[in-house]
Protein backbone atom coordinates (compact mmCIF):
# COMPACT_ATOMS: atom_id res chain seq x y z
CA UNK A 1 0.00 0.00 0.00
CA UNK A 2 1.25 3.27 -0.69
CA UNK A 3 0.45 5.29 1.72
CA UNK A 4 3.06 8.15 3.04
CA UNK A 5 2.50 8.46 6.11
CA UNK A 6 5.15 11.31 6.58
CA UNK A 7 4.45 12.94 3.58
CA UNK A 8 0.89 13.01 4.64
CA UNK A 9 1.34 14.85 7.89
CA UNK A 10 3.10 17.28 6.10
CA UNK A 11 -0.30 18.45 4.60
CA UNK A 12 -1.68 19.34 7.85
CA UNK A 13 0.11 22.34 9.13
CA UNK A 14 -1.18 22.05 12.61
CA UNK A 15 -0.03 18.33 13.68
CA UNK A 16 3.72 19.83 13.14
CA UNK A 17 2.81 22.31 16.57
CA UNK A 18 3.78 21.58 20.23
CA UNK A 19 1.17 22.35 23.05
CA UNK A 20 2.87 22.53 26.65
CA UNK A 21 6.09 22.16 25.29
CA UNK A 22 5.23 18.81 23.95
CA UNK A 23 4.43 17.58 20.18
CA UNK A 24 0.83 17.91 19.37
CA UNK A 25 -0.80 14.15 19.93
CA UNK A 26 -4.13 14.76 18.15
CA UNK A 27 -6.78 11.99 18.78
CA UNK A 28 -9.87 13.49 19.21
CA UNK A 29 -10.99 13.05 15.48
CA UNK A 30 -14.40 12.13 16.69
CA UNK A 31 -15.10 15.21 17.32
CA UNK A 32 -13.41 17.46 14.45
CA UNK A 33 -10.61 16.69 12.09
CA UNK A 34 -7.85 18.85 11.03
CA UNK A 35 -7.49 20.58 7.59
CA UNK A 36 -5.33 19.78 4.79
CA UNK A 37 -3.50 22.78 3.33
CA UNK A 38 -5.16 22.22 0.27
CA UNK A 39 -8.61 23.23 1.89
CA UNK A 40 -7.47 26.17 3.03
CA UNK A 41 -5.77 27.16 0.27
CA UNK A 42 -9.24 26.71 -1.84
CA UNK A 43 -10.85 28.86 0.28
CA UNK A 44 -8.55 31.80 0.25
CA UNK A 45 -8.12 31.67 -2.62
CA UNK A 46 -12.24 31.99 -3.63
CA UNK A 47 -11.87 34.61 -0.87
CA UNK A 48 -9.43 36.52 -2.55
CA UNK A 49 -10.19 35.93 -6.50
CA UNK A 50 -13.80 34.70 -6.73
CA UNK A 51 -15.79 36.11 -3.95
CA UNK A 52 -19.51 37.13 -5.23
CA UNK A 53 -23.13 35.86 -4.09
CA UNK A 54 -24.20 32.71 -6.12
CA UNK A 55 -26.96 32.28 -8.61
CA UNK A 56 -28.07 34.84 -8.78
CA UNK A 57 -25.47 37.47 -10.67
CA UNK A 58 -25.17 37.79 -14.56
CA UNK A 59 -21.49 39.25 -13.46
CA UNK A 60 -18.10 37.12 -14.25
CA UNK A 61 -17.53 36.45 -10.55
CA UNK A 62 -20.50 35.49 -9.51
CA UNK A 63 -21.35 33.31 -12.47
CA UNK A 64 -17.81 31.57 -11.35
CA UNK A 65 -18.44 31.39 -7.81
CA UNK A 66 -21.81 29.74 -8.72
CA UNK A 67 -19.75 27.73 -10.86
CA UNK A 68 -17.39 26.22 -8.21
CA UNK A 69 -20.65 26.36 -5.95
CA UNK A 70 -22.06 23.68 -8.35
CA UNK A 71 -18.84 21.66 -8.94
CA UNK A 72 -18.52 21.21 -5.13
CA UNK A 73 -22.58 19.79 -5.25
CA UNK A 74 -21.32 17.12 -8.22
CA UNK A 75 -17.78 16.05 -6.66
CA UNK A 76 -19.86 15.77 -2.96
CA UNK A 77 -22.37 13.86 -5.57
CA UNK A 78 -19.66 11.04 -6.71
CA UNK A 79 -18.63 10.89 -3.56
CA UNK A 80 -21.25 9.13 -2.06
CA UNK A 81 -22.31 7.64 -5.04
CA UNK A 82 -25.84 9.27 -5.34
CA UNK A 83 -28.21 9.12 -8.32
CA UNK A 84 -28.11 13.10 -8.93
CA UNK A 85 -27.22 16.60 -8.09
CA UNK A 86 -30.74 17.62 -6.91
CA UNK A 87 -30.51 14.95 -4.17
CA UNK A 88 -27.34 16.98 -2.57
CA UNK A 89 -28.88 19.69 -0.26
CA UNK A 90 -26.01 21.70 1.57
CA UNK A 91 -26.49 22.36 4.94
CA UNK A 92 -24.66 23.25 8.06
CA UNK A 93 -23.85 19.72 9.68
CA UNK A 94 -25.32 16.26 10.22
CA UNK A 95 -27.39 18.11 13.10
CA UNK A 96 -29.12 20.43 10.80
CA UNK A 97 -29.31 17.70 8.14
CA UNK A 98 -31.38 15.34 10.76
CA UNK A 99 -33.24 18.36 12.03
CA UNK A 100 -34.29 19.07 8.82
CA UNK A 101 -35.51 15.50 7.98
CA UNK A 102 -37.15 15.32 11.16
CA UNK A 103 -38.94 18.93 10.96
CA UNK A 104 -40.03 18.37 7.60
CA UNK A 105 -40.71 14.67 7.45
CA UNK A 106 -42.59 15.02 10.78
CA UNK A 107 -45.00 18.11 9.37
CA UNK A 108 -45.51 16.55 5.85
CA UNK A 109 -45.69 12.57 6.88
CA UNK A 110 -46.55 11.99 10.30
CA UNK A 111 -49.71 12.38 12.19
CA UNK A 112 -50.03 12.14 16.25
CA UNK A 113 -49.86 8.86 17.40
CA UNK A 114 -46.95 7.58 14.20
CA UNK A 115 -43.50 6.42 15.52
CA UNK A 116 -40.37 6.67 14.41
CA UNK A 117 -37.42 4.32 15.04
CA UNK A 118 -33.96 5.51 16.45
CA UNK A 119 -31.58 3.46 18.31
CA UNK A 120 -29.69 3.13 21.91
CA UNK A 121 -27.12 4.27 20.41
CA UNK A 122 -27.62 7.61 18.70
CA UNK A 123 -25.87 11.21 19.44
CA UNK A 124 -27.87 13.76 21.00
CA UNK A 125 -28.60 14.92 17.10
CA UNK A 126 -30.39 12.19 16.51
CA UNK A 127 -32.84 11.98 19.30
CA UNK A 128 -33.59 15.60 20.60
CA UNK A 129 -34.18 16.38 16.45
CA UNK A 130 -37.11 14.12 16.39
CA UNK A 131 -38.39 14.59 20.48
CA UNK A 132 -38.97 18.46 19.02
CA UNK A 133 -41.14 16.64 16.65
CA UNK A 134 -42.69 14.62 19.04
CA UNK A 135 -43.52 17.78 21.22
CA UNK A 136 -45.13 19.48 18.70
CA UNK A 137 -47.05 16.79 16.89
CA UNK A 138 -47.82 14.14 19.39
CA UNK A 139 -45.39 11.25 17.55
CA UNK A 140 -43.57 8.78 19.37
CA UNK A 141 -39.84 7.80 19.53
CA UNK A 142 -39.17 3.77 19.38
CA UNK A 143 -35.65 2.43 20.37
CA UNK A 144 -33.39 -0.39 19.19
CA UNK A 145 -31.70 -1.50 22.56
CA UNK A 146 -28.28 -2.70 21.89
CA UNK A 147 -26.83 -6.01 23.19
CA UNK A 148 -23.52 -5.90 25.86
CA UNK A 149 -21.53 -6.25 23.02
CA UNK A 150 -22.60 -2.77 22.29
CA UNK A 151 -24.37 -3.86 18.63
CA UNK A 152 -28.08 -2.92 17.60
CA UNK A 153 -30.36 -6.03 18.33
CA UNK A 154 -31.98 -6.76 15.29
CA UNK A 155 -34.43 -9.03 16.32
CA UNK A 156 -35.76 -6.22 18.30
CA UNK A 157 -35.50 -3.66 16.09
CA UNK A 158 -37.93 -5.96 13.65
CA UNK A 159 -40.54 -6.36 16.26
CA UNK A 160 -40.81 -2.22 16.51
CA UNK A 161 -42.58 -2.00 13.50
CA UNK A 162 -46.65 -1.21 13.50
CA UNK A 163 -48.68 0.20 10.84
CA UNK A 164 -47.82 3.60 12.93
CA UNK A 165 -44.33 3.29 12.13
CA UNK A 166 -43.24 6.21 9.37
CA UNK A 167 -39.59 6.72 9.91
CA UNK A 168 -36.24 4.84 10.73
CA UNK A 169 -33.09 7.21 11.75
CA UNK A 170 -29.97 5.52 13.13
CA UNK A 171 -26.48 5.95 12.55
CA UNK A 172 -24.11 4.10 10.65
CA UNK A 173 -21.21 4.25 13.45
CA UNK A 174 -21.04 4.84 16.97
CA UNK A 175 -19.47 8.36 17.81
CA UNK A 176 -18.61 6.17 21.20
CA UNK A 177 -18.42 2.57 20.96
CA UNK A 178 -17.07 2.57 17.31
CA UNK A 179 -19.65 0.34 16.03
CA UNK A 180 -20.60 -0.20 12.50
CA UNK A 181 -24.12 -0.74 12.56
CA UNK A 182 -25.45 -3.01 9.31
CA UNK A 183 -27.54 -0.10 8.22
CA UNK A 184 -28.00 -1.98 4.73
CA UNK A 185 -29.79 -4.58 6.24
CA UNK A 186 -31.34 -2.03 8.80
CA UNK A 187 -32.75 -0.82 5.14
CA UNK A 188 -34.19 -4.01 3.95
CA UNK A 189 -35.84 -4.55 6.93
CA UNK A 190 -37.74 -1.12 7.10
CA UNK A 191 -38.14 -1.08 3.38
CA UNK A 192 -39.97 -4.16 3.54
CA UNK A 193 -42.43 -2.22 5.99
CA UNK A 194 -42.24 0.80 3.51
CA UNK A 195 -40.52 2.72 5.83
CA UNK A 196 -38.10 4.95 4.94
CA UNK A 197 -34.70 5.68 6.79
CA UNK A 198 -32.07 8.31 7.50
CA UNK A 199 -28.75 7.26 8.16
CA UNK A 200 -26.19 9.21 10.27
CA UNK A 201 -22.99 9.23 8.32
CA UNK A 202 -20.82 11.99 10.91
CA UNK A 203 -18.72 8.86 12.02
CA UNK A 204 -19.20 6.66 9.01
CA UNK A 205 -18.13 9.17 5.80
CA UNK A 206 -14.24 10.23 7.52
CA UNK A 207 -13.32 6.25 7.85
CA UNK A 208 -14.28 4.32 4.74
CA UNK A 209 -16.06 4.61 1.27
CA UNK A 210 -20.11 5.31 1.55
CA UNK A 211 -22.48 4.29 -1.49
CA UNK A 212 -26.63 5.77 -0.62
CA UNK A 213 -27.56 3.69 -3.44
CA UNK A 214 -26.12 0.50 -2.54
CA UNK A 215 -27.35 0.67 1.03
CA UNK A 216 -30.64 2.32 -0.36
CA UNK A 217 -31.09 4.77 2.22
CA UNK A 218 -33.78 7.44 1.91
CA UNK A 219 -31.62 9.87 3.79
CA UNK A 220 -27.95 10.39 4.51
CA UNK A 221 -26.65 12.93 6.84
CA UNK A 222 -23.20 14.14 7.19
CA UNK A 223 -20.56 16.95 8.42
CA UNK A 224 -17.66 18.96 6.27
CA UNK A 225 -15.54 19.40 9.29
CA UNK A 226 -15.41 15.72 10.41
CA UNK A 227 -13.72 14.40 6.87
CA UNK A 228 -11.51 17.80 6.54
CA UNK A 229 -13.59 20.05 5.46
CA UNK A 230 -14.44 23.31 6.94
CA UNK A 231 -16.71 23.82 9.83
CA UNK A 232 -20.40 24.82 9.18
CA UNK A 233 -20.94 23.20 5.70
CA UNK A 234 -22.48 19.19 5.73
CA UNK A 235 -24.77 17.19 3.31
CA UNK A 236 -28.09 15.94 3.43
CA UNK A 237 -28.59 13.38 0.92
CA UNK A 238 -32.20 12.56 -0.05
CA UNK A 239 -33.57 10.26 -2.54
CA UNK A 240 -35.82 12.82 -4.89
CA UNK A 241 -39.51 11.27 -4.11
CA UNK A 242 -38.73 11.71 -0.92
CA UNK A 243 -36.98 15.56 -1.36
CA UNK A 244 -40.33 16.23 -3.55
CA UNK A 245 -42.72 15.10 -0.70
CA UNK A 246 -41.67 17.04 2.08
CA UNK A 247 -42.56 20.90 2.52
CA UNK A 248 -39.53 22.85 2.40
CA UNK A 249 -37.40 23.91 5.63
CA UNK A 250 -37.03 27.38 5.92
CA UNK A 251 -38.04 30.34 3.39
CA UNK A 252 -36.51 33.32 2.05
CA UNK A 253 -34.49 34.05 -0.77
CA UNK A 254 -32.96 30.94 -3.30
CA UNK A 255 -35.49 28.44 -2.28
CA UNK A 256 -38.90 29.94 -4.31
CA UNK A 257 -40.01 30.11 -7.76
CA UNK A 258 -42.45 32.58 -7.16
CA UNK A 259 -43.89 34.77 -4.24
CA UNK A 260 -46.93 36.88 -4.23
CA UNK A 261 -48.44 38.07 -0.73
CA UNK A 262 -51.41 35.33 -1.96
CA UNK A 263 -49.56 32.40 -2.96
CA UNK A 264 -46.23 31.28 -3.07
CA UNK A 265 -44.21 28.55 -5.23
CA UNK A 266 -41.02 26.47 -4.41
CA UNK A 267 -37.93 26.37 -6.56
CA UNK A 268 -36.85 22.87 -7.74
CA UNK A 269 -34.44 20.29 -6.08
CA UNK A 270 -32.27 20.52 -4.64
CA UNK A 271 -32.57 24.40 -4.07
CA UNK A 272 -36.46 24.25 -2.16
CA UNK A 273 -34.09 23.36 1.05
CA UNK A 274 -31.45 26.26 0.05
CA UNK A 275 -33.01 29.31 1.77
CA UNK A 276 -30.64 32.04 1.59
CA UNK A 277 -26.83 32.91 0.87
CA UNK A 278 -25.12 28.87 1.28
CA UNK A 279 -22.20 29.09 2.32
CA UNK A 280 -20.22 28.61 -1.17
CA UNK A 281 -16.64 29.33 0.14
CA UNK A 282 -17.73 26.24 2.79
CA UNK A 283 -19.04 24.14 0.11
CA UNK A 284 -15.19 24.62 -2.05
CA UNK A 285 -13.60 23.71 0.61
CA UNK A 286 -15.69 20.51 1.16
CA UNK A 287 -15.13 19.33 -1.99
CA UNK A 288 -11.56 19.83 -2.10
CA UNK A 289 -11.04 18.17 1.75
CA UNK A 290 -13.21 14.94 -0.42
CA UNK A 291 -10.67 15.46 -3.26
CA UNK A 292 -8.25 14.87 -0.89
CA UNK A 293 -9.54 12.11 0.78
CA UNK A 294 -10.52 10.61 -2.73
CA UNK A 295 -6.84 10.73 -3.71
CA UNK A 296 -5.43 9.20 -1.07
CA UNK A 297 -8.27 6.19 -1.45
CA UNK A 298 -10.90 5.29 0.80
CA UNK A 299 -9.91 1.76 1.12
CA UNK A 300 -6.50 2.87 1.72
CA UNK A 301 -7.65 5.29 4.86
CA UNK A 302 -9.81 2.04 5.99
CA UNK A 303 -6.87 -0.44 5.87
CA UNK A 304 -4.31 1.95 8.00
CA UNK A 305 -7.09 3.49 10.43
CA UNK A 306 -7.91 -0.43 10.73
CA UNK A 307 -4.18 -1.43 11.84
CA UNK A 308 -4.04 1.61 14.14
CA UNK A 309 -7.29 1.20 16.02
CA UNK A 310 -6.03 -3.24 16.07
CA UNK A 311 -3.22 -1.95 17.41
CA UNK A 312 -4.31 0.51 19.85
CA UNK A 313 -6.48 -2.48 21.28
CA UNK A 314 -4.10 -4.55 21.90
CA UNK A 315 -1.61 -1.96 23.51
CA UNK A 316 -4.51 -0.62 25.65
CA UNK A 317 -4.93 -3.73 26.55
CA UNK A 318 -2.25 -4.09 27.94
CA UNK A 319 -2.49 -1.67 30.84
CA UNK A 320 -4.35 -3.14 34.45
CA UNK A 321 -6.93 -1.91 34.70
CA UNK A 322 -8.28 -1.22 31.47
CA UNK A 323 -12.26 -1.23 30.41
CA UNK A 324 -12.47 -0.70 26.31
CA UNK A 325 -16.54 -0.07 25.48
CA UNK A 326 -17.75 -1.84 22.52
CA UNK A 327 -17.24 -4.47 19.83
CA UNK A 328 -13.73 -6.07 19.00
CA UNK A 329 -10.74 -4.50 16.89
CA UNK A 330 -12.13 -6.15 13.87
CA UNK A 331 -16.05 -5.32 13.97
CA UNK A 332 -15.30 -1.65 15.11
CA UNK A 333 -14.39 1.79 13.09
CA UNK A 334 -11.20 4.24 14.54
CA UNK A 335 -12.82 5.12 18.29
CA UNK A 336 -12.12 3.80 21.36
CA UNK A 337 -13.78 4.60 24.39
CA UNK A 338 -12.52 3.66 27.69
CA UNK A 339 -11.92 3.61 31.27
CA UNK A 340 -9.20 2.91 33.51
CA UNK A 341 -9.92 1.64 36.86
CA UNK A 342 -11.50 4.02 38.85
CA UNK A 343 -9.33 7.26 37.29
CA UNK A 344 -12.61 9.73 36.56
CA UNK A 345 -12.28 10.31 32.89
CA UNK A 346 -12.22 14.13 32.94
CA UNK A 347 -8.87 13.79 35.02
CA UNK A 348 -7.31 11.25 32.69
CA UNK A 349 -8.02 13.65 29.77
CA UNK A 350 -7.03 17.08 31.52
CA UNK A 351 -3.47 14.85 32.70
CA UNK A 352 -3.03 13.78 28.72
CA UNK A 353 -3.64 17.34 27.45
CA UNK A 354 -0.88 18.39 29.59
CA UNK A 355 1.47 15.73 27.79
CA UNK A 356 0.39 17.19 23.95
CA UNK A 357 -2.22 14.47 23.42
CA UNK A 358 -5.76 15.62 22.96
CA UNK A 359 -8.76 13.49 23.57
CA UNK A 360 -12.48 13.79 24.28
CA UNK A 361 -14.30 12.98 27.80
CA UNK A 362 -17.67 12.75 28.94
CA UNK A 363 -21.29 11.78 27.68
CA UNK A 364 -20.30 12.36 24.19
CA UNK A 365 -23.28 13.89 22.95
CA UNK A 366 -25.35 10.18 23.98
CA UNK A 367 -26.55 10.53 26.96
CA UNK A 368 -28.88 7.64 26.58
CA UNK A 369 -26.31 4.95 25.69
CA UNK A 370 -24.11 6.00 29.02
CA UNK A 371 -27.43 4.88 30.41
CA UNK A 372 -27.45 1.81 29.08
CA UNK A 373 -23.92 1.33 29.78
CA UNK A 374 -24.18 2.42 33.35
CA UNK A 375 -21.82 4.76 33.26
CA UNK A 376 -21.37 8.53 33.60
CA UNK A 377 -18.76 9.04 30.85
CA UNK A 378 -15.59 7.81 29.29
CA UNK A 379 -11.99 8.99 27.55
CA UNK A 380 -12.11 8.41 24.12
CA UNK A 381 -9.42 7.99 21.77
CA UNK A 382 -10.43 8.46 17.40
CA UNK A 383 -8.11 8.31 14.93
CA UNK A 384 -7.54 10.29 11.51
CA UNK A 385 -5.82 9.33 8.54
CA UNK A 386 -2.78 11.45 9.56
CA UNK A 387 -2.26 9.20 13.23
CA UNK A 388 0.61 7.20 13.40
CA UNK A 389 1.27 3.89 15.72
CA UNK A 390 3.69 6.21 17.44
CA UNK A 391 1.06 8.31 18.72
CA UNK A 392 -0.93 5.78 20.16
CA UNK A 393 2.58 4.18 22.19
CA UNK A 394 2.52 8.08 23.71
CA UNK A 395 -0.83 7.68 24.49
CA UNK A 396 -0.54 4.53 26.17
CA UNK A 397 2.38 5.43 27.91
CA UNK A 398 1.08 8.62 29.15
CA UNK A 399 -1.70 6.67 30.13
CA UNK A 400 0.37 4.40 32.46
CA UNK A 401 2.20 7.40 33.81
CA UNK A 402 -0.68 8.80 35.21
CA UNK A 403 -1.89 5.80 36.57
CA UNK A 404 1.13 6.02 38.35
CA UNK A 405 0.17 9.22 40.36
CA UNK A 406 -3.12 7.64 41.40
N1 LIG B 1 -24.02 12.20 14.75
C1 LIG B 1 -22.91 11.62 15.20
C2 LIG B 1 -22.82 10.12 15.24
C3 LIG B 1 -21.84 12.41 15.61
O1 LIG B 1 -20.72 11.84 16.06
C4 LIG B 1 -21.96 13.82 15.55
C5 LIG B 1 -20.83 14.73 16.01
N2 LIG B 1 -20.20 14.35 17.18
C6 LIG B 1 -23.14 14.36 15.07
C7 LIG B 1 -24.15 13.53 14.67
C8 LIG B 1 -23.35 15.85 14.95
O2 LIG B 1 -22.47 16.38 14.02
P1 LIG B 1 -22.32 17.97 13.86
O3 LIG B 1 -22.01 18.49 15.22
O4 LIG B 1 -21.18 18.12 12.91
O5 LIG B 1 -23.60 18.49 13.33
Amino acid sequence: MNYQIDKIREDFPILGRTVYGKPLVYLDNGATTQKPRCVVDAMTEEYYNVNANVHRGVHFLSQRATDLHEQSRETVRKFINAHSTNEIVFTRGTTESINLVATCFGDGCMDEGDEVIVSEMEHHSNIVSWQLVAQRKGIKLRVIPINDEGKLCLEEYEKLFNEHTKIVSVTQVSNVLGTVNPVKEVVRIAHKHNVPVLVDGAQSTPHFAVDVQDIDCDFFAFSGHKIYGPTGIGVLYGKEKWLDRIPPYMGGGEMIKNVSFEKTTFNELPFKFEAGTPDYIATTGLAKALDYVSKLGMDNILAHEQELTRYAIEQMNQIEGMKIFGPSASERDAVISFQVGDIHHLDLGTLLDRLGIAIRTGHHCAEPLMHRLGIQGTARASFGLYNTKEEIDILVTGIERIKKMF
